[in-house]
C-alpha cells in the first residue's frame, strides 16, 4: 500500500470511496446531517491542493432495484460543492462510457461525483467486473470510508486489486484506525470502557474482547438489567435477556479472574411504562416492582461513573446508558459524556466509539470536548470485535 501523506497526486485522478450515505429529509431530500461529508473533506482537499484530481465514488442508502431518485447522489453535489469551494461535476451512472468520458477528461483540480454505486446490485455482491469498471476512473485509489470499511462491496474493498502500487486509506480511514489502536493497543493506563446500549447479544463479542485489555468495564442501558438478574436482583420489566444470563454470570466471574474492575450500576431510573411522561423513580437496581422497568441510571451510578472516567487515562465509550431519546431518562448519558469530557479536559485520550453513544455525544453537542468521535457504527462495533475489516485488509495486503 502507498501512504497518503507522501503519494504524488500531481496529475493524478485520485477514486476516491467515501461514505456519504447522509440522511435526507424524506420531503424535500436535503440533508439534514452532513457530519459524514464534513468528515472526507480534508483528504479530498489535500489531493486538490497537491494537484490531482478527485472522483468520489459513494452509496447512499440502501436502493432494492436500480436506480430511485430518492437515493440518488446528485442531492449531495451542490451541498458538496459549496463545502469544497469548488464546481463538482456529476455522472449519472457510476460506469459506463459516458461516465468514463467524464472522469478521463477531469484536469487537475477538477472534481466529478459518481452516481450511486448501489444503484448497480454488482456492488454489494462485490462483482469484480463492477469493480473493474469502476476502477477505471481513477490512477490511483483511496479508501476514506469507515462507515463501509465492514463490507466486502466491490467499491470498498474488491477494487482494491485494480491498483495494486497505487492504494492507500484516506486522512479520515488512517484517523479512525489510529484512535481505535490508541485505546485498545496503548500501554496507557487505566484504560476504561463503557459499553452500555439496548442489548447484552449485540455487544458480547466486544465484552469478551475488553475483559483482555481494561482496568475497568462499565456496563450500563438495558444491557445492565441481565447482569443484575444473574446477580440475583429482581428487574421488574425491564429489558432482560434470559438467555443470556449464563453468559453474564460468565462475564462476572471471568473480569474478577482476570482483574478487571467490572461495574454494574447500582440504582436506576425506573418508569410505569416506556413513554417520556411515564411515572417515574429512583430505587436500587436490583429492587424494581413488577409492572416498572429500568430506563436510566440513578444518581449513584452516575457519580461512580464519574469517579472511575476521571481516573482514566483513555476511554472508549459504545452505548448509552438509558434511553437518552426521552427527556427523562437522559441524565445518565448525559452524566458520563460530560465525565468523558472533564476527563479529557485534563489529559485523558477520550474515543466515542459506534451508534447510539456517538448519536447521544452529538445530541448534547459534546463532540468536539472529547477526542474521538468515530463516523463509523457498524464498522466501529466490528473492529472492536476484533474482526480485521475486509475494505482495510484489502488496502494492506499485497
Ligand atoms: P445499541 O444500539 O445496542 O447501542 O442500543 C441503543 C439503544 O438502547 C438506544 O436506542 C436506547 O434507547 C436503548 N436503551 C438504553 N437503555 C435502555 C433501557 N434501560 N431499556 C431499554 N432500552 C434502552
Amino acid at each position: 500500500m502507498s501512504d497518503f501523506h507522501t503519494y504524488d497526486f500531481s496529475g493524478k485522478r485520485a477514486l476516491i470511496r467515501v461514505d456519504f450515505n447522509v440522511p435526507l429529509d424524506k420531503e424535500t431530500l436535503e440533508i439534514t446531517d452532513d457530519t459524514r461529508i464534513r468528515a472526507a473533506l480534508p483528504t479530498i482537499q489535500c489531493i486538490l491542493k497537491n494537484g490531482g484530481s478527485v472522483v468520489i465514488m459513494s452509496h447512499l442508502g440502501r436502493p432494492k432495484d436500480g436506480s430511485e431518485n430518492r437515493f440518488s447522489l446528485h442531492h449531495i453535489v451542490k451541498h458538496t460543492s459549496d463545502l469544497l469551494g469548488v464546481p463538482v461535476q456529476f455522472s449519472e451512472d457510476c460506469i459506463g462510457p459516458e461516465a468514463e468520458a467524464m472522469s478521463a477528461n477531469l484536469k487537475p483540480g477538477e472534481v466529478l461525483m459518481l452516481e450511486n454505486v448501489r444503484f448497480h446490485k454488482r456492488e454489494t455482491a462485490g462483482t469484480e467486473s463492477f469493480a473493474e469498471q469502476l476502477a477505471k476512473h481513477g490512477d490511483v485509489y483511496v479508501n476514506d470510508a469507515f462507515g463501509t470499511a465492514h463490507r466486502a462491496h466491490a467499491s470498498t474493498t474488491v477494487i482494491a486489486k485494480f491498483f495494486p502500487n497505487d492504494k492507500m486509506f484516506g486522512l479520515l480511514l488512517e484517523a479512525e484506525i489510529k484512535s481505535v489502536d490508541k485505546v485498545l493497543n496503548s500501554d496507557e493506563k487505566p484504560l476504561t470502557a463503557i459499553v452500555g446500549g439496548a442489548k447484552v447479544s449485540s455487544k458480547i463479542t466486544i465484552i469478551e474482547r475488553l475483559l483482555d485489555k481494561v482496568d475497568n468495564l462499565i456496563v450500563g442501558g438495558g444491557m445492565a438489567y441481565t447482569f443484575v438478574k444473574a446477580m440475583g436482583g429482581k428487574v421488574g420489566n425491564s429489558l432482560v435477556e434470559d438467555d443470556y444470563i449464563d453468559m453474564a454470570n460468565k462475564i462476572i466471574t471471568e473480569a474478577k479472574a482476570k482483574g478487571v474492575n467490572l461495574y454494574i450500576p447500582t440504582d436506576a431510573i425506573i418508569a410505569d411504562k416506556f413513554d417520556n411522561e411515564a411515572n417515574r423513580k429512583e430505587v436500587p437496581i436490583g429492587e424494581i416492582p413488577d409492572g416498572w422497568m429500568g430506563l436510566d441510571t440513578g444518581s449513584e451510578t452516575s457519580k461512580a461513573c464519574r469517579e472511575i472516567i476521571a481516573n482514566s487515562k483513555l476511554i472508549l465509550w459504545n452505548g448509552p446508558m438509558g434511553v437518552f431519546e426521552m427527556e427523562n431518562f437522559q441524565q445518565g448519558t448525559k452524566d458520563v459524556a460530560n465525565a468523558i469530557v472533564e476527563a479529557t479536559a485534563k489529559g485523558a485520550f477520550s474515543l466515542i466509539g459506534g451508534g447510539d453513544s456517538v448519536a447521544a455525544i452529538n445530541k448534547f453537542k459534546l463532540a468536539d470536548k472529547v477526542s474521538y468521535v468515530s463516523t463509523g457504527g457498524g464498522a466501529m462495533l466490528e473492529y472492536l470485535e476484533g474482526i480485521e475489516l475486509p475494505g482495510i485488509k484489502a488496502i494492506r495486503e499485497h
